[in-house]
């Protein structure tokens, strides 16, 4: 693999006219046989192949995806990255994560324009008050940065924000200094680029549609283009979660909804951090390009359209209009949806499954993002070695001892 680098740009420039830029990634056709095959070229299944790679040097690796890679919700999502979650598992892996992306371009020697701008989640009732005030404590005691702060810092941070609501005051806000952005589709190619530089095949258009087991062990996947054997399997399918655990013989604790987001036209910068108001239910942050970047909450039905229904718009922008009135002045480009993944405590699924061989990562629900290098961390270590401290609340059979790690709060809008 090519290192990208200023010297790179510049050789390119001045000897090849830029055109000795190799292709990012291989795209491959299927081997027979595989030590491990991931399913779902999203954020969470690249990055777990990666660190499959880099930290257990397992290189035999097939991540397959039925569409094109990242386009699933990791180049649908709104990119907000936080660690300011209330249960210590949780922390420990959105501040894992938080942390890798620090770093990230600099690992992948990719550019994936990690941003930490700083999120600030609004508090506007008392009970949001005492429960962002509580994880502030929480968040404390785990070592992750944050803070709550007054209605003036707040204003003081967003000029733009209406502090007196129609509905709701703003009476303070939850403060991640160190949370913010970073690029979506870059994290997935940046991943798959060094997936691929170690060997890997990233197997695109693609579909798995079933599991085949030799007794009670998992020995590989039927796709659109044949059988692909394999020691063992990921599922790693977000929104389809439950549709590769049909085919594996097991039941998930998942529902799939339609999610969706919105952009702007682009305008001069406005707001430089991530605000979101989980109250009036709306967040906004403003992309490089100067769009206004606008999210909600889930539809209420399960679907696996990946569009999000019309109601939802109007919702989301009147929670934002109250919120920043400038919003009412701006004409929306686009809309999108795609189709998350969520359990009934909102905290995901890293577990060994009743088949043997057969590991699962799902249930990020609304807030996967931000997890994406946390979560293949402990997911490649859970799939090499059988065990992750970072993984090891986060197993299927919480919901059947009542282990649940409530974080319905921190994630009731959980970007
Ligand atoms: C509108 C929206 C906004 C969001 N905003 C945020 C945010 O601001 N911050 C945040 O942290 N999170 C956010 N999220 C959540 C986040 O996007 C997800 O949690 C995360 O991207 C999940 O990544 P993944 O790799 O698990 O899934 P995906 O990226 O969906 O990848 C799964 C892949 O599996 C493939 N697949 C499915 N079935 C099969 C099959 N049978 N065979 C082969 N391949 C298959 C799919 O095609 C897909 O590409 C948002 C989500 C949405 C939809």
């Amino acid at each position: 693999m090519k290192r990208y680098s200023a010297f790179a740009i510049v050789r390119e420039a001045l000897m090849n006219d830029h055109k000795g830029w190799e292709r990012a990634w291989r795209n491959a056709q299927p081997k027979k046989r595989y030590d491990v095959v991931i399913v779902g070229a999203g954020g969470h299944g690249l990055a777990t192949a990666y660190y499959l790679g880099k930290n257990f040097g397992i290189t035999n690796v097939a991540v397959i995806e039925k569409g094109w890679l990242g386009g699933g919700n990791t180049g649908r999502n709104t990119t907000i990255i936080r660690s300011n979650y209330l249960q210590d598992a949780s922390a420990a892996i959105y501040e894992k994560a938080r942390s890798l992306y620090e770093t990230m371009s600099q690992d992948l020697n990719y550019n994936v324009m990690f941003s930490p701008r700083g999120v600030m989640m609004l508090a506007q009732t008392e009970h949001e008050v005492r429960g962002y005030q509580r994880t502030a404590h929480a968040n404390a005691l785990q070592g992750v940065q944050t803070e709550f702060i007054s209605p003036r810092r707040v204003k003081d941070i967003v000029p733009i924000i209406n502090l007196d609501g129609p509905r709701y005051p703003v009476l303070g806000a939850l403060w991640q200094e160190r949370g913010g952005t970073a690029r979506h589709d870059a994290v997935a190619w940046g991943y798959a680029r060094a997936c691929s530089a170690m060997g890997m095949d990233i197997i695109q258009q693609c579909e798995v549609t079933g599991v085949t087991r030799d007794g009670a062990r998992v020995s590989g996947v039927d796709t659109s283009k044949g059988h692909i054997a394999c020691e063992k399997l990921g599922i790693v399918v977000a929104g389809h979660s439950g549709e590769l655990a049909r085919m594996a013989g097991f039941r998930l604790p998942v529902e799939s909804a339609p999610l969706q987001a919105l952009v702007s036209e682009p305008i001069k910068p406005v707001m430089d951090c991530v605000v979101m108001a989980n109250t009036v239910h709306g967040y906004m942050s403003q992309s490089d390009k100067g769009e206004m970047v606008i999210g909600g909450g889930t539809d209420s039905y399960n679907a696996f359209t990946q569009r999000g229904s019309f109601h939802h718009i109007e919702h989301t922008v009147a929670a934002l209009i109250e919120t920043f009135p400038m919003v009412s002045r701006l004409k929306m480009l686009r809309q999108w949806g795609g189709i998350v993944d969520m359990t009934g405590d909102r905290s995901p699924i890293l577990s060994r499954t009743p088949v043997d061989g057969i590991f699962i990562n799902c249930g990020w629900g609304t807030g996967g993002f931000k997890a994406i290098p946390g979560s293949g961390w402990g997911f490649a270590e859970l799939m090499a070695t059988g065990k992750s401290a970072l993984c090891a609340e986060f197993g299927m059979d919480r919901f059947a001892k009542g282990r649940f790690i409530d974080e319905s709060v921190a994630a009731g809008v959980a970007h």
